[in-house]
């Protein structure tokens, strides 16, 4: 944080909120919100959210996959691109096939709970 950040703004519109001073300094950057709009941007597509549901819950192949979600294997093969890049997803190679479940990370688990949690659903045994 900077010193700028600090300092009192000139010209807050009210007093009744005046106290939002005191939470400026703590405001990350504006990198961090592009990187977690990236997140967000990326959960917010129905057909990545199936995905993503199916990956937190089982590693599955990327053929499996497309079955599971009614997609053809390159399309699935793009969104799981996208995740992986984003660190929502691991992968593993055995054999011919490549098999993808959540990554184990605080952001993955986070992704799992907004996905159960805004479907409304308990997670599958
Ligand atoms: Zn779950």
């Amino acid at each position: 944080m900077t010193d700028k950040q600090k300092m009192p703004i000139a010209g807050l519109h009210c007093h009744q909120c005046g106290k939002v001073e005191e939470i400026l300094p703590d405001m990350p950057d504006s990198l961090t919100f592009e990187k977690a709009s990236e997140t967000f941007q990326l959960i917010s597509d129905p057909a990545r959210l199936r995905i993503l549901w199916l990956l937190c819950h089982r590693e599955v192949c990327v053929n499996n996959i497309a079955l599971c979600v009614n997609m053809s294997a390159p399309a699935v093969s793009h969104h799981l691109r996208l995740l992986k890049q984003a660190g929502l997803l691991t992968s593993r190679r055995e054999g011919k096939e490549m098999y993808y479940k959540l990554a184990q990370t605080p952001e993955a688990s986070l992704v799992h709970k907004a996905v159960d949690d805004i479907l409304d659903i308990k997670c599958p045994a």
